[in-house]
């Protein structure tokens, strides 16, 4: 189903048909039909550099050798668009329309808020709503300091305004609120290497047959990177979006204004720090530091935000 308004009228779409494109091979694309009919098109020069997720106009023609069986001729402005660095392009889009980014971490590899920070930096900053997921609950101790402080940071995020999913892939628990959090959304999931995003889009997508790794072997740049994003149908009207590619979304293009805004909590406090450069470090009356001292915002939150201002201006 097109979940977005379409600007084109009845007139202009003539006898077209609106459509969200699967996925795209050079100057071919899956499309997807209103009535879930997924055609392979050729895409008109005019339609422009398309990607998963966008939603275009197509229209049927008689089937080529090929196997075409339409043409895309134009495409929609897009609600969101996430990008990638690429040597070649600069920054290269990746996939449109997305309504929601699951942030996924794990008790193993171990649980860092700090990534997990960057990861909702970077989803604040293209404005689409992260969701985080604990995978691997199977894993977590009944109690002990590293459950004490897992429990303590998820907490934190929902007190925030965040949802939280715990979930075990290899147990398959937790799935069924997982999938309710996709409904009626396009949703991509990213994370660290190893905290089991394939293993949960295996889980929720039986299907799929996704390549999952080991902790040890998955660590650096997946070797899959190349594989074309692909939109995924699930029940509840709800859309995933995946690829290696996809998930190795993050921060890597972001102003350090941005950085700021992108801890939720510390917003109603920008602009009240005494000097307008504050740093939000030791500088005197800062806004920030003294919502911490006073316990309205998290020590380790803005310890993150440095974290992350620091790797920028390294960078
Ligand atoms: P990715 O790099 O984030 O895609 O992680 P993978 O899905 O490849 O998983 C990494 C490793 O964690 C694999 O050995 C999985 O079998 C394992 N794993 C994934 N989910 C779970 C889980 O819920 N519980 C446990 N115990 N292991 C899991
Ligand atoms: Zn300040």
């Amino acid at each position: 189903e097109v979940k977005q308004e379409l600007t084109w009228s009845a007139e202009q779409l003539g006898n077209m048909e609106p459509g969200i494109i699967i996925s795209r091979f050079g100057q071919h694309a899956d499309v997807e039909s209103a009535d879930g009919e997924v055609l392979r098109c050729n895409i008109r020069r005019t339609a422009g550099s398309l990607i998963t997720g966008d939603i275009v106009a197509w229209r049927r023609a008689p089937e080529t050798e090929q196997g075409l069986q339409g043409v895309i001729e134009a495409v929609e402005d897009r609600r969101s668009v996430l990008t990638r660095p690429d040597i070649y392009d600069g920054i290269k889009p990746v996939a449109a329309n997305i309504d929601q980014i699951f942030v996924v971490t794990s008790p193993l590899p171990a649980f860092s808020a700090q990534i997990l920070d960057r990861y909702i930096v970077a989803c604040e900053d293209i404005a689409i709503t992260p969701v985080i997921v604990l995978n691997k609950t199977d894993l977590i101790a009944p109690e002990g300091a590293a459950t004490d402080y897992i429990n303590e940071r998820l907490q934190l995020y929902q007190d925030i305004g965040y949802q939280v999913a715990r979930v075990s892939a290899t147990e398959e628990a937790g799935l069924d609120q997982l999938t309710a959090l996709m409904a009626n959304n396009t949703s991509i999931f990213v994370g660290q290497s190893g905290v089991g995003k394939s293993s949960l889009v295996n889980a929720i997508l039986p299907d799929a047959d996704i390549v999952t790794g080991d902790v040890s072997s998955n660590s650096g740049l997946g070797q899959h990177t190349t594989t074309v994003a692909r939109l995924h149908r699930l029940p509840n009207n709800a859309a995933l979006i995946d690829s290696p590619g996809i998930r190795e979304f993050g921060l890597w293009h972001i102003e350090a204004e941005r950085v700021t805004w992108g801890f939720r909590e510390f917003r109603p406090y920008i602009g009240l720090c005494k000097f307008r450069d504050c740093s939000h470090r030791n500088d005197p009356g800062c806004a920030l530091q003294e919502a911490v001292e006073q316990g309205k915002l998290d020590r380790e939150r803005l310890q993150n935000y440095h974290r992350i201002i620091d790797s920028l201006e390294k960078a």
